[in-house]
C-alpha cells in the first residue's frame, strides 16, 4: 500500500457489518435499509435486463434517459437547469462522483477544506489525488459549521471546498444563511465546491438547498448525489454529477478510467424512479420520521444524550452520560455485550477528540428491529 493510503485500510462499515454478521447482531452501523425499494423500480429493471437495454455498455456519461430524468429532477425538485447532453454524469454511486471530481479537479499540493466529521472516502479520494485535506470540525452539541473559522482556513493553496449536506453522521442540515456564507467565500477566494447531496430527500421539518442554486455558484459548483438513498436501492450504485460543462467534462474524463461506465440495466430503472411522484418522496420522509423519533426516544431512555438529526437516516450520541469515553471500544464490544452494531464517530475525524465518545446509529430498518435494538440497548 503506497504512502497516499497508508492507515487507510479497511473500512468502518465493512468492519461494523462484519461484526454484526458474525455475532447475528442488529446492525444499526452501515447505513443500509433492510426493505428494498419500490417494487415498480425494481420492475423496471427487471424488464430492461429483458428487453436487452443496457446489457452491453451503455454510453460513458450515462444512458439519455436516466440524464434526462436526472435533469428533470434537479429542475423539479431545486429549480435548478441543467442540459442533459453537456451537464450530467452518471456515475458508479456518489461514491465514484466523489472520487472522480476529486481526481479531476485537484492538483497534487491542492488543499481542501471538508467539514469534519467526515465520510470516509472523502480523506482517501482526497489523499489518492495526492491533495491535502483541511478539516473545518463540527462540534458537538449544535455540529454547525463555525465560518469564521472556515474563512481562516483558506490559504492561497485552498482549491476546493467539499461540503456535505445533508450531513452524514451528524444529520446536520445547512441553512440558507450558511450556505450563502459558504458560497460567498467561494466566490471571493474563487473556489470550486463539490457538494455531496446524496440524503437530500431525507430531510425532517429543515429544508435542504442545494448551494449550485446560489449566486455565482452556478459554474463553480458540482453537485453529487446518487439513487441509493432515496431509493432504498444502496446496491445498485448508480449516482450523478450535474454541474457545468467544463466541469462535467472533466470529471468524466477520470470516470472514463475509474469504471468506463456504470451498470446498464439499473439506469433505466432509475430514470423512472427519480419521476416517481411527489407521495413517493413524501412517505419516505414520513417514515423515516417516525423511525428518528423512535430510535432517538430510545436511545435516551437507554441512557445515550442523542443529538436529533435534521436530516439523513443517522443519530449520532455521546456515550458520555453511560459511563463510557471511548467510541471505539465501546462500539467494539457494544455487539458482545447486547447483540446491536453502531459507527465510532471518531473514525471520521482528525481531531480525534472531537470525536471521541461519539457513536452513530442508522435508523434505516423496520420498526420492530428499532425496537428490538432499543430493548437490548436499555439492558446495557
Ligand atoms: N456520501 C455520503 C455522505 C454517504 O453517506 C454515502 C453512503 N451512501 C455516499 C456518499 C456514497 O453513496 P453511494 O452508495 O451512492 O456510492
Ligand atoms: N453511506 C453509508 C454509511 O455511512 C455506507 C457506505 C459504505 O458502506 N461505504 O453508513
Amino acid at each position: 500500500l503506497n504512502r497516499r493510503l497508508a492507515g487507510m485500510g479497511t473500512t468502518v462499515f465493512a468492519e461494523m457489518s462484519a461484526l454484526a454478521t458474525a455475532t447475528g447482531s442488529i446492525n444499526l452501523g452501515q447505513g443500509f435499509p433492510d426493505t428494498d425499494g419500490p417494487e415498480e423500480v425494481r420492475e423496471a429493471a427487471v424488464r430492461a435486463l429483458r428487453e436487452g437495454r443496457g446489457n452491453q455498455y451503455p454510453p460513458g456519461p450515462g444512458v439519455p434517459e436516466l440524464r434526462t430524468a436526472i435533469a428533470e429532477h434537479q429542475q423539479r425538485f431545486h429549480g435548478l437547469a441543467y442540459d442533459p447532453d453537456s451537464e450530467v454524469l452518471v456515475t458508479a454511486g456518489a461514491t465514484e462522483a466523489i472520487a472522480a471530481t476529486l481526481l479531476a479537479l485537484l492538483e497534487p499540493g491542492d488543499e481542501v477544506i471538508a467539514f469534519e466529521p467526515f465520510y470516509d472516502s472523502y480523506a482517501a479520494c482526497i489523499a489518492m489525488a495526492g491533495a491535502t485535506r483541511v478539516p473545518l470540525t463540527l462540534r458537538a452539541p449544535s455540529f454547525r459549521p463555525d465560518l469564521d473559522e472556515l474563512r481562516s482556513l483558506i490559504t492561497p493553496r485552498t482549491r476546493l471546498l467539499l461540503i456535505n449536506t445533508p450531513h452524514n453522521p451528524t444529520g446536520t442540515v445547512l441553512t440558507s444563511e450558511e450556505l450563502a456564507a459558504i458560497a460567498e467565500l467561494a466566490v471571493e477566494h474563487d473556489l470550486l465546491v463539490a457538494t455531496d447531496e446524496v440524503y437530500e430527500h431525507l430531510v425532517f421539518g429543515a429544508a435542504h438547498h442545494p448551494i449550485a442554486a446560489l449566486p455565482g455558484m452556478r459554474g463553480r459548483t458540482v453537485s453529487i448525489s446518487s439513487a441509493g438513498k432515496t431509493f432504498s436501492f444502496t446496491g445498485w450504485k448508480v449516482g450523478w454529477v450535474t454541474a457545468s460543462p467544463d466541469l462535467v467534462a472533466a470529471v468524466r474524463t477520470a470516470k472514463q478510467y475509474l469504471t468506463y461506465v456504470s451498470a446498464g440495466p439499473f439506469q433505466y430503472a432509475v430514470a423512472e424512479a427519480l419521476r416517481l411522484p411527489d407521495t413517493y418522496f413524501d412517505t419516505l420522509r414520513a417514515d423515516l420520521l417516525r423511525k428518528r423519533d423512535l430510535l432517538v426516544d430510545g436511545l435516551t431512555a437507554a441512557g445515550f444524550r442523542a443529538f436529533t438529526p435534521e436530516g439523513t437516516y443517522f443519530v449520532t450520541t455521546d456515550i458520555t452520560p453511560l459511563g463510557e469515553k471511548d467510541g471505539i471500544e465501546f462500539c467494539r464490544a457494544l455487539p458482545g455485550r447486547c447483540g446491536v452494531v453502531a459507527i465510532p464517530n471518531a473514525v471520521f475525524y482528525d481531531d480525534v477528540e472531537a470525536g471521541r465518545s461519539l457513536v452513530r446509529f442508522t435508523f434505516c430498518k423496520k420498526d420492530e428491529v428499532l425496537q428490538e435494538a432499543v430493548a437490548r440497548l436499555r439492558r446495557l
